[in-house]
């Protein structure tokens, strides 16, 4: 159970913390550009393996990621002054050739998890690129809306008085500002969120909706306002997705993959729930949307689909 972390920022080490914290893995390679940083993140996170479970956590290069079985991917490049979003975007893409290019050469079969923002463009790419080295698409998982599902599961969990682990509750989409939070099929432990409002007495309106929407969807936002960037909850995200792939769990987990068509628009990278297992995306899952989630999922697939096209068209 190797899994190497390429990018050890705020994200990445904060990934490898939660994996060593849930015993997710065996053996976790930080690898950076900063190769002080990702020597200085191991060495931290290692004092702390003796409070939690043995994991060897080390700095090291691309040949210690040899027969690793998942790669997070959570290297970014940051706007330059001046430079444009699009270039921002090629320089990434270059980045991510030469992460990939790296990694499939000492780890053939290895399942990338990729946590880069703006991760469905990024995920898209990707996958692009890992086709060239015969890598298939189920092997190139995008975090996608993960965090943001996890997001509304707590607030709502909150809401109703209840553990958010017994809250069925989706976000879909981009992760980003179109993302699509799903009303309509929301169940408490079996109960669907109706019943359990009027069961449990529980005073709701739109307002309050309106609200969850917007703290959800602004959640990221109002964080960075905080303290300059978000980590513990992607940490947490990532470690339970690890942990699915290397247990074989089957968790169901709203990632970003490559879909052929969503409401229509084709080749488009973005999250819906899925099987999460041994062998990587184990397959997406039919989710029951109204009409007015369908068209916003349209919606935001368009949105995704755009900024793809206006990347390839470059
Ligand atoms: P950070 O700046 O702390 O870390 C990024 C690291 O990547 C740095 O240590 C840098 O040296 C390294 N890096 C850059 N180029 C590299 C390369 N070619 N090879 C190896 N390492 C390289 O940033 P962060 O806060 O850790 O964020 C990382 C990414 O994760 C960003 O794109 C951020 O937007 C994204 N993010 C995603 C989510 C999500 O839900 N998907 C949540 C939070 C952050």
């Amino acid at each position: 159970m190797k899994v190497g972390i390429v990018g050890s920022g705020l994200v990445g080490a904060t990934s490898a913390y939660a994996i060593m914290l849930r015993k997710a893995a065996n053996e976790i390679v930080l690898i950076d550009v900063d190769e002080k940083r990702a020597i200085a993140e191991a060495a931290d996170i290692q004092h702390a393996v003796p409070f939690a479970f043995e994991t060897a956590v080390y700095a090291g290069s691309y040949d210690d990621l040899r027969d690793a079985k998942i790669v997070v991917i959570a290297a970014g490049a940051s706007q330059k002054p001046g430079e444009t979003r699009l270039n921002l975007m090629d320089r990434n893409a270059s980045i991510f050739y030469d992460i990939i290019s790296k990694v499939v050469k000492v780890a053939p079969n290895v399942i990338f998890l990729i946590a880069t923002n703006p991760v469905d463009i990024i995920t898209h790419i990707s996958i692009t690129i890992a086709k060239q080295f015969d890598v298939p698409a189920s092997r190139i998982i995008g975090t996608g809306t993960t965090l943001d599902t996890a997001r509304f599961r707590a607030l709502l969990g909150k809401i109703l008085g209840v553990d958010s682990q017994n809250v069925h509750a989706y976000v879909i989409g981009e992760h980003g500002d179109s993302e699509v939070l799903t009303w309509s099929n929301i169940d408490i432990g079996g109960v669907a969120f109706e019943d359990f409002i009027e069961f449990r007495n529980i005073g709701f309106n739109e307002k309050i909706k309106e609200e969850i929407d917007n703290g959800i969807r602004k959640a990221a936002y109002k964080i960075i306002q905080g303290k300059g960037s978000t980590y513990y909850g992607i940490g947490g995200a990532i470690a339970k997705l690890v942990d699915g792939i290397n247990r074989d769990n089957r968790a169901v987990m709203t990632v970003s993959t490559f879909m052929e068509e969503v409401e229509g628009v084709k080749d488009v990278t973005l999250s819906l729930p899925h099987i999460i297992g041994g062998e990587g995306d184990l397959g997406v899952l039919p989710i029951r949307l109204n009409v007015k989630e369908k068209s916003l999922l349209k919606k935001s697939a368009l949105i995704i689909r755009s900024k793809i096209d206006e990347y390839e068209k470059k």
